[in-house]
């Protein structure tokens, strides 16, 4: 083995391995594939590789655990997060999980590719777990390798941290890293297999646990083991619940957690692709970034998944449901534990209210306007998605354009469709009855405009409306480059996507709408949960 040359703070990091600590562990120590009953974890170590290189890393996610560029940069860095050193302290582990997939129960599934390394704890006492993705198999990889490649774990390392400039609830991405081993993978599993290169990226949350966590128990009928999760996740991941009715308190704030997070991926356009229950995260954050994909023409039945294709549950317009569906499903688990199901039942007949009352609010923020009109303005958000819809329009561009708006001028049409021009997809075939319609929508937009305070508006909806989103041909065309040995494009975008609601001079062309070539390209417009 090569010396573990110090860095210092890399030694500094303090951990505090609570979760391991304080809940029932696999007995079992050696890494065979099985199931395991009645534990939360089963400890595990990542597999060490032969060539560990580092690609990328998150400047703001190491702050957060203390760590400058010096110690990202550090060989010490790169082998503790490609899985080649555990330092003294950790205690990895992978996490059991079961899961609906695809609304189908599908058992146990558990961490089959990602280890957790440690919970740090930094000078803030903030605590986030460290969590290597693609780091080897675990007792939880069933038929699988428990490896990553190099393509997903780029979109995951860059699609988190654009979440979070975003301002979305998400995991954290602290590095991405080369195995220097190839994987196979059946990208389009259509007997074609094919020698990718392996990567681990370090992911950071203060928890992974997932609905599909208690799931697991309850279909095991463990309700102990259940209701101890259940008491070990209110005291360290919802301290401020502490009333005698916490476990119905709790449920409540995972119902608004998750549906404010459906409310940001429709903001922006996000379609997670994946939403089992097996990926949705308790503290409601944006979690597994796996076959996601940013809406380009505002197409609500749109789903990046291949896998999906057929049944499009997880298509844009459909994840509010599905969030609800799930909600339910994680509302089943926990029964056992409040003893009956009525207080949850009414939380989950809440959330649909909630949600319905937030998309709305949200949908006028994009709007400009500073406040919901319940008498006006579902009206004008209804006709403006159907005309979004009748004709490829960019969303995020059009949006964007729409805080330069201004309610004062008298537009002909011509000029209309000079300002829809730069979102549309084919500019040239706008129907006169289609140019009619719009131009009366944008005539009653003007109108409602005119009852809001116009000083500060263009601003209030730059912050509301990205100019900048991680569009699925950038990621792609990063990946390319990237496959061949040049990682610059991921840092370029890393950087891009840093500023998401400013304009970048500059950097316009990454505002723009999506090319052609990229309309019906792998990787672009279709992706496969093969990761
Ligand atoms: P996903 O659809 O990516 O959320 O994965 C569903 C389940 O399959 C999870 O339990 C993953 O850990 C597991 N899984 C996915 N890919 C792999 C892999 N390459 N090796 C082992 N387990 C995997
Ligand atoms: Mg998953």
């Amino acid at each position: 083995m090569t010396p573990n040359p110090t860095v210092p703070a890399l030694d500094a990091l303090k951990f505090d391995n609570r979760f391991t600590r304080e809940l029932p562990a696999d007995p079992e120590l050696n890494n065979f594939r099985r199931q395991v009953p009645n534990a939360c974890y089963s400890r595990v170590l990542p597999t060490a590789v032969t060539a560990p290189e580092l690609v990328a890393f998150s400047r703001e996610a190491a702050r957060l655990i203390d760590l400058d560029e010096s110690a990202c940069r550090s060989e010490t860095f790169t082998r503790v997060f490609t899985g080649n050193l555990v330092l003294p302290g950790m205690d990895p582990f992978a996490m059991c999980y079961g899961g609906h997939q695809f609304g189908t129960w599908a058992g146990q599934l558990g961490d089959g590719r990602a280890i957790n390394l440690a919970e740090v704890i930094n000078s803030s006492g903030h605590r986030w777990m460290l969590q290597l993705k693609g780091a080897g198999p675990t007792p939880y990889s069933r038929t699988a390798d428990g490896l990553a490649v190099l393509r997903s774990s780029i979109r995951e390392f860059l699609c988190s941290e654009a979440m979070f400039h975003l301002g979305i609830p998400t995991t954290r991405a602290l590095s991405l890293t080369l195995t220097g081993e190839p994987v196979e993978r059946d990208m389009f599993y259509d007997g074609n297999p094919k020698e990718e290169p392996g990567a681990v990226i370090c992911r950071m949350s203060p928890s992974f646990t997932r609905f599909g966590s208690f799931q697991i128990l309850a279909a095991q009928g463990d309700t102990e083991t259940l209701r101890q999760f259940t008491d070990y996740t209110i005291k360290t991941d919802f301290p401020h619940l502490k009333t005698k009715d916490k476990y119905e308190a709790w449920f409540r704030e995972i119902c608004d957690r998750t549906m404010d997070m459906i409310i940001h991926w429709m903001r922006v356009g996000f379609v997670h692709g994946v939403m089992n229950t097996d990926n949705m995260s308790v503290l409601g954050l944006t979690l597994d970034y796996g076959p996601y994909g940013w809406l380009e023409d505002y197409d609500p039945d749109w789903t990046p998944n291949t896998t999906d294709a057929a049944g499009r549950r997880y298509c844009f317009k459909n994840q509010p449901q599905i969030a609800l569906w799930n909600l339910g499903q994680m509302a089943n688990a926990i029964v056992p534990v409040l003893g009956h199901p009525e207080p949850l039942q009414s939380a989950l007949d809440d959330a649909v209210t909630t949600y319905t009352r937030g998309w709305k609010i949200m949908m006028a923020g994009k709007l400009g306007f500073s406040a919901y009109d319940a008498e006006n303005d579902d009206a004008i958000i209804a006709s403006l998605l159907g005309l979004l819809q009748t004709v490829e329009t960019d969303y995020t561009i059009f949006f964007r354009r729409l805080s330069g708006f201004d309610q004062d001028l008298e537009w002909n049409k011509k000029e209309m469709a000079a300002f829809l021009a730069p979102a549309l997809y084919s500019p040239g075939q706008l129907e006169e009855n289609y140019l009619e319609q719009f131009h009366r929508w944008f005539r009653i937009y003007g109108l409602r405009l005119k009852k809001e305070d116009q000083k500060g508006r263009r601003k209030r909806m730059n912050r509301v409306n990205p100019g900048y989103v991680l569009r699925n041909y950038l990621a792609q065309m990063a990946i390319e480059k990237a496959e061949k040995g040049d990682h610059s494009m991921i840092w370029e975008l890393l950087d891009l996507v840093r500023r998401p609601y400013d304009d970048q001079p500059g950097k316009e062309t990454f505002a723009e709408k999506r090319p052609e070539w990229a309309r019906h390209k792998p990787g672009c417009s279709m992706l496969s949960c093969s990761s």
